[in-house]
């Protein structure tokens, strides 16, 4: 078995480190503070450097690295291993790289959008222009969503829109919602459910902060009042929402910021070196030297589901057990490795960055809140474990 990447891939992967490590304005590595696995901090950094943001998009987009996985006909390399290295390195410096346009919404319009729409959206999605939020989750619908009660009824030529999302990452600094609306109330639970897109702007649309658990404001409650929004925005067919919506959810589940897990583990182990404690080297004590190397194993086991899972989609497999494996693993993941580094750190690890005393920026701190988010969001754990029981191994739908 051959696990190498082809020269092709490892000369792309120094061509994106090369950029990144050129690109990232100074002193970056102090600023960007993020746990993989979890959602709660990224709106926050984007919002908080928005124009570097925004310009990291357009130079990502001009050179294509934005729809790397897409066919080239549409400006991608048709490469999913491709966008999984980048991924890999982008993550790994904290930088601006996969976001919910270039890797939820763009793929999914490739897949069922009509001619019209993809004209109309993936130059602008690949070129970094446009930005989305998701709209799915209601106060009483989440893992559930056919339950989804956010209405939309035909007038003419348009939609109106009228109900309510809630936990809405990033809708306050995005263009767009990727919206779930039930466009058809006498059909079945499933079938009358449409995907759509909503400009932000449309009058009737308000949006409301929610703090998240980081005291960061992330996500959001956000209402529609009679919104109109014109018919060609629906995704696809109409009332076939629902069946869209469990293949966006494959891509969703598929984004993986791996490579800032390796980061924090080489950091812990630089800290380890540099620190004392009680007169010894902190990495001298057995039960850190446990707790490093299982982290490092659990690594292992991720990048495996990650490099398969991206290989697989190139060789045209739905991989279901694998990206779902790989969604499970990686937001468990942030919360193992999130305890560990705590309990490494030990008392230093609850210091909040801006404290003198602070070990790695104050990373752990926050990791240990965020990361709670991982197993919840874009399916939790449980869900997910259900879709390996009955689509992975074949159990019967309970
Ligand atoms: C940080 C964060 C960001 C988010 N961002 C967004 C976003 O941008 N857009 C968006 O639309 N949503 C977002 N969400 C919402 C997220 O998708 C939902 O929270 C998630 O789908 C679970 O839904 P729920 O909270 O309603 O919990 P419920 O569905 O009510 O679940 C409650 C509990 O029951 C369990 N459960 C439910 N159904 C089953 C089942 N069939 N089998 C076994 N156990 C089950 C769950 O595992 C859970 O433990 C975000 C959530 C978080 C935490």
């Amino acid at each position: 078995m051959d696990f190498e990447f082809t020269q092709q891939e490892t000369a792309f992967r120094k061509e994106v480190e090369d950029f990144v490590k050129q690109e990232l304005p100074p002193g970056w590595d102090e600023k960007i503070f993020r746990w993989p696995g979890g959602y709660g901090a990224t709106p926050m950094f984007e919002a908080n450097f928005k124009e570097f943001w925004d310009q990291s998009f357009r130079k990502l987009g001009s050179k294509g690295w934005l729809c790397l996985g897409w066919p080239t006909e549409y400006g991608g390399m048709a490469s999913t291993m491709k966008q999984a290295i980048f991924n890999d390195v982008m993550s790994y410096y904290g930088a601006p790289a996969a976001d919910v346009a270039t890797s939820i919404v763009g793929p999914t319009i490739l897949l069922v959008g009509s001619e019209e729409m993809k004209k109309e959206w993936l130059p602008k999605i690949a070129r970094g222009d446009v930005r989305f939020w998701l709209g799915y989750s209601e106060p009483n619908a989440g893992s559930d969503l056919s339950s989804c009660q956010t209405k939309a009824y035909e007038e003419g030529d348009d939609l109106i829109i009228n109900g309510q999302k809630i936990w809405s990452s990033g809708a306050h600094i995005a263009d767009y919602a990727w919206l779930l609306a039930r466009t058809d109330s006498t059909a079945k639970k499933h079938q009358g459910l449409s995907l759509m897109i909503v400009d932000n702007r449309t009058p009737g649309l308000t949006i409301r902060p929610i703090q998240n658990i980081c005291g960061i404001h992330s996500f959001n409650e956000v209402f529609f009042d009679d919104v109109r929004i014109p018919k060609k925005h629906i995704v696809g067919e109409i009332n076939k929402g629902f069946y869209y919506l469990m293949v966006a959810l494959q891509f969703e589940r598929i984004i993986m910021p791996i490579g800032a897990f390796r980061r924090i583990l080489e950091e812990l182990v630089k800290y380890v070196k540099e620190t004392k404690r009680d007169g010894a080297m902190l990495g001298k004590n057995s039960r850190v030297r446990d707790k490093l190397a299982t982290m490092a194993i659990e690594l292992e086991i991720l990048y495996g589901f990650y490099w398969r899972t991206a290989w697989l989609m190139d060789q045209g497999v739905a991989p279901v057990l694998e990206s779902s494996a790989l969604k499970l693993l990686g937001s468990e993941l942030g919360q193992s490795f999130a305890n560990a580094a705590m309990e490494i750190l030990g008392p230093f690890g609850q210091l909040e960055k801006g404290s003198k005393w602070v070990p790695l920026k104050g990373m752990v701190s926050l990791g240990y809140l965020d990361s709670v988010s991982g197993p919840i969001g874009a399916g939790t754990s449980e869900v997910i474990r259900g879709i390996m029981a009955t689509r992975g191994l074949g159990l019967p739908r309970i």
